[in-house]
């Protein structure tokens, strides 16, 4: 504490039970555990400082953005210190000419995604959760439902400045658009977790802000029906923004939570894609066409998401889906596999059997277009302990079937200290021990988020 009050002011270091329960744990609720003291840093300097310290003691570090990771990744598990981000939230500059704008990683991806619309460019990933920050975003590489078309968080990072765990301030990458440089140091920055450095500092690529975007409805007799078309959409060069699936269960469950109807549609399951671009009469061709595919392949309509009545009704239930879910039951966890496109309806068909076998309410959503599914395991009024062997049985069913159907742990919420097990299973010895040596290399003392995604 004396060495942390030399260079910091009070109010930015929290200890016992000045520090917020909320800090225990993240929105996936089930790993719990307080740091013992909260830092709030404003400068790269500041955490350097920090980190030194820490390195030199042998102290637990762990970085964190808004708390809204669902794998534990910002829980402090061993303890120690806590680094809270959003006080570095200045956005230092946009560059116009390069197209680039340079943020401190506490910056919220709503604040940055409206400062750059505000000036015509479009920061494409776009993670549902809009208050999580931009360096929590770059350490998860954060995907969402712009994916489909614009990639993910790797794609849109130029560079970032780091503090490694021994204090020193380092830049990685620079704004030039190709690179071959040696090692990509930056990439392997993105998705680590806050097991590698502290971000402190990302220059991000913006691209022009499309003038037309419009979202279709599309209801199908089936799921499968609806995700089997899902690759011929791709295919199509029609050139979809983001394609997403939602179940009728889901969509009741959203209603319930919102106490809002949606749309009365028809059948099992709808797909809602969205098309972007720059010209009216141009993206009205590649709807027809995306609009005659789905009806070739069984769809009952397509609605044109064009009131703003039907636009707020369908885009606030497919914003709420995760918090609806939640509040339906007394505890979740959730699964956030990836399968290759074409393998989504066979997945899901093994969650449905599964749900039946084990007894277990299982929803799910997610982005069709890019295979990755949000699987939710309902504890609902289940005892404890069963609860838990239920969740095991699942989670070993589920991992094993993906792994199976050549699809990975997680698309976009990452590791953390929930799924490790499963990462290991996936990945085998020799992967998890380069990891392990690549994670030595950076932190040889293992200060940073211990016991996560390797460790
Ligand atoms: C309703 C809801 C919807 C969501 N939708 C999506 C979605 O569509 N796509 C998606 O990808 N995710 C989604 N998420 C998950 C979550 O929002 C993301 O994982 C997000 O990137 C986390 O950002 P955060 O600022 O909250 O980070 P935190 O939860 O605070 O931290 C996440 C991880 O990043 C590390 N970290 C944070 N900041 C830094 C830093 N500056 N330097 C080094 N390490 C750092 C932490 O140690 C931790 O391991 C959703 C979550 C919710 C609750």
């Amino acid at each position: 504490m004396e060495y942390l009050r030399s260079f910091l002011p009070e109010n930015r270091i929290l200890v016992g039970a000045n520090i917020s329960p909320d800090y225990a744990r993240d929105e996936l609720g089930a790993v719990e555990s307080a740091p013992d003291v909260l830092v709030r840093p404003q400068s790269a300097e500041e955490v350097s400082k920090i980190l030194s310290y820490a390195n030199e003691r042998l102290l637990p570090v762990v970085t964190r953005g808004a708390g809204t990771g669902l794998v534990g990744g910002a829980v402090a598990v061993s303890g120690g210190f806590m680094l809270e981000t959003t006080l570095m939230n200045r956005i230092v500059e946009l560059d116009e000419r390069n197209m680039a704008v340079t943020v401190e990683p506490g910056v919220l991806l709503m604040d940055l995604s409206k400062y750059v619309q505000d000036r015509g460019y479009m920061y494409p990933p776009d993670p549902g959760e809009t208050s999580a920050t931009i360096g929590g975003n770059i350490s998860t590489n954060a995907g969402g439902m712009r994916a489909v078309k614009y990639g993910v968080t790797r794609d849109y990072v130029l560079s970032l400045t780091a503090v490694l765990p021994t204090g020193e301030i380092e830049t990685f990458g620079s704004k030039v658009v190709k690179n071959s440089s040696g090692y990509s140091i930056k990439d392997l920055l993105i998705g680590s977790e806050g097991t590698l450095a502290v971000i402190v500092g990302a220059t991000l690529r913006v691209i022009p802000l499309p003038s037309e975007i419009v979202s279709l409805l599309v209801p199908f007799p089936t799921f499968r029906a609806a995700v089997s078309t899902v690759p011929e959409l791709i295919r199509s060069g029609t050139d979809p923004t983001a394609v997403e699936f939602l179940t009728r269960e889901v969509i009741s469950l959203a209603e319930d939570y919102l106490g809002k109807r949606f749309p009365r549609i028809e059948g099992d399951t709808a797909l809602l894609l969205t098309y972007d671009g720059f010209s009216a009469q141009e993206l009205r061709e590649r709807m027809d066409k995306a609009s005659e595919l789905c009806i070739e392949k069984g769809a009952y309509d397509v609605f044109i998401v064009d009131t703003e009545e039907r636009r707020a009704a369908v885009w606030t239930a497919r914003g709420a889906f995760l918090e609806a879910i939640k509040s339906s039951t007394t505890q979740f966890d959730e699964c956030d596999v990836v399968v290759p496109r074409s393998k989504v309806a066979d997945f899901t068909e093994c969650v449905n059997e599964l749900s039946g076998r084990i007894g277990l309410r299982i929803p799910y959503f997610g982005h069709a277009g890019d295979g990755n599914l949000h699987v939710y395991f309902c504890r609902d009024g289940l005892e404890e302990t069963l609860w838990e062997k239920k969740l095991q049985e699942g989670f070993d069913v589920l991992y094993t079937k993906a792994v199976e159907l050549g699809g990975m742990v997680s698309g976009e919420h990452g590791i953390g200290f929930a799924k490790r097990d499963y990462l290991a299973q996936r990945l085998g010895p020799n992967q998890m021990e380069l990891m392990r040596r690549i994670k030595k290399a950076f932190d040889p003392n293992g200060i940073l988020n211990p016991q996560k995604v390797c460790t």
